[in-house]
């Protein structure tokens, strides 16, 4: 068995998809986590507990808008860290 933060997988869902549409922001798998972190340290976590590991689905848990009010979260995020990014600009 195991626990699962399914958070985990919205966020990176919501932020993969919202970075594609934002070329002009740093990609990199730093700016990333970063991004990641401080958008789900203000999220209540969702934890699972599954056998083989929770295999997530958009649909599952969460509504439209609670997926409308996380790309807010999302954008508010990459802009923190895209205008201070914890590496040195190219
Ligand atoms: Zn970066």
């Amino acid at each position: 068995m195991r626990i699962h933060n399914v958070m985990e997988d919205f966020v990176f869902d919501i932020l993969n998809d919202t970075l594609k549409k934002m070329p002009n922001v740093c990609q990199c798998e730093h700016c990333k986590l970063d991004i990641a972190a401080l958008i789900l340290n203000d999220l209540k976590p969702r934890y699972v507990v599954s056998e083989q590991g929770y295999v997530y689905s958009k649909t599952d848990l969460l509504s439209r808008q609670f997926g409308t009010d996380l790309t807010t979260e999302v954008i508010k995020a990459v802009m923190v860290v895209s205008e201070n990014p914890r590496h040195d600009k190219n």
